[in-house]
């Protein structure tokens, strides 16, 4: 049986890790390039010895060789935590480019698709809300945010001048605030952290006064969003996300109920530039993949709650 190859940049970070997972049920060939930055070994441990999955430790702002067919190219290689890419401006800036550049090259040089993860992060501080595909944006070059927002968008206009310009098949996905098993505990964003907080009983930090919104993708409706996408002949940019919204408040005062926590919630400084709202429009992911999200928050919690106290104990 045609079995197509697969290259995941990223690949053993939290969604990389996930898609690697879904591609080898899908009876692809894997091969996970990824330099460990933000990622872990541990997230794709469960694939070695597989005879379809291979693993390239490799930073991909240099040169990306792999010998042989390739048939797609899931570029998802980036610090994308504000936490992480706030400490790592530079090199968040360089995957976004110069890693980009080298994904999109490798997919030239076989006649490869390429699948760009971009982010909700494009639309920045949004001023129209729900935030759909034909939003611009309105993002701080010059802000701390600036790093991660202006790479990602610079690399959806690089997939897209190589669409144009070398007739490479593309794909972007701008993938919205996504949970589940194998986040990091201390990646610093709002859901590890408050569920951390709550399973120790300590004060749960809310940024500000927690009025901001965000709406949270369960991990396994993301990746079979993504599979969608790539299956596609779809080549302008498609969110995926849940669009159930949530102010941070109430988000924290849920996580402290469903862990059963006797944690406090305290209010502490707001970062620069921090989104006040945000929510995807998926009426067109909807509409061209027949795809929406089928895990509520209720349930996704549940599942990475009991993930984080495995973890912790
Ligand atoms: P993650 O940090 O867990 O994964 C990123 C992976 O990229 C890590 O394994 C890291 O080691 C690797 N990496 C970073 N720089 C690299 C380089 N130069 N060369 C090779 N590997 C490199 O983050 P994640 O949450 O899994 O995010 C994956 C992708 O999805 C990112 O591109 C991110 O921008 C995008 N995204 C994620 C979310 C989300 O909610 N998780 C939302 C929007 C967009
Ligand atoms: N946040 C918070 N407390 C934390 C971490 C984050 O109140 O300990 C807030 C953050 O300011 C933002 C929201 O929660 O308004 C979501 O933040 P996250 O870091 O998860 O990702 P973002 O959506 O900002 O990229």
């Amino acid at each position: 049986m045609y079995s197509p190859t697969a290259v995941v940049t990223g690949g053993a970070g939290f969604l990389g890790s996930h898609l690697c997972d879904k591609l080898l049920q899908e009876n692809f060939s894997v091969i996970c390039v990824d330099n460990l930055l933000t990622g872990s070994i541990n997230n794709i441990s469960h694939l070695s010895g597989h005879e379809k999955f291979s693993f390239i430790k490799h930073d991909v702002t240099n040169y990306i060789f792999i010998p042989g067919r390739v048939d797609y190219i899931l570029h998802f290689a980036s610090p994308a935590s504000p936490i992480d890419y706030l400490k790592l401006p530079i090199q968040t800036l360089k995957v976004g480019s110069l890693g980009t550049h080298k994904a999109l090259g490798l997919a030239k040089e076989k006649k490869a698709t390429f699948l760009l993860a971009s982010t909700s992060e494009v639309y920045g501080d949004p001023t129209i809300h729900p935030q759909s595909e034909e939003y611009w944006g309105n993002v701080n070059p010059i802000g701390p945010r600036g790093v991660y927002d202006e790479a990602k968008r610079f690399a959806e206009a690089l997939t897209m001048a190589y669409h144009r310009y070398h007739g490479v098949n593309t794909r972007i996905v701008r993938i919205f605030n996504t949970y589940g098993p194998r986040m990091r505990a201390d990646d610093g964003r709002a859901l590890p952290t408050f569920i951390g907080q709550a399973l120790k009983n300590e004060d749960i930090t809310v940024f500000g006064d927690g009025s901001q919104t965000r709406s949270f993708c369960y991990v396994s409706d993301l990746i079979d969003g993504i599979f969608k996408l790539l299956m596609s002949q779809e080549t302008e940019p498609v969110n995926i996300g849940n669009s159930e919204e949530i102010t941070i408040r109430d988000f924290a005062k849920e996580v402290i109920r469903l862990t059963g926590s006797k944690s406090k919630i305290i209010n502490t400084e707001l970062p620069i530039d921090d989104p006040k709202v945000r929510q995807p429009d998926i009426s067109k992911a909807k509409r061209i993949l027949g795809w929406e999200p089928k895990i509520d928050r209720n349930k996704g919690l549940e599942l990475t709650i009991k993930y984080f106290e495995d973890l912790l104990s």
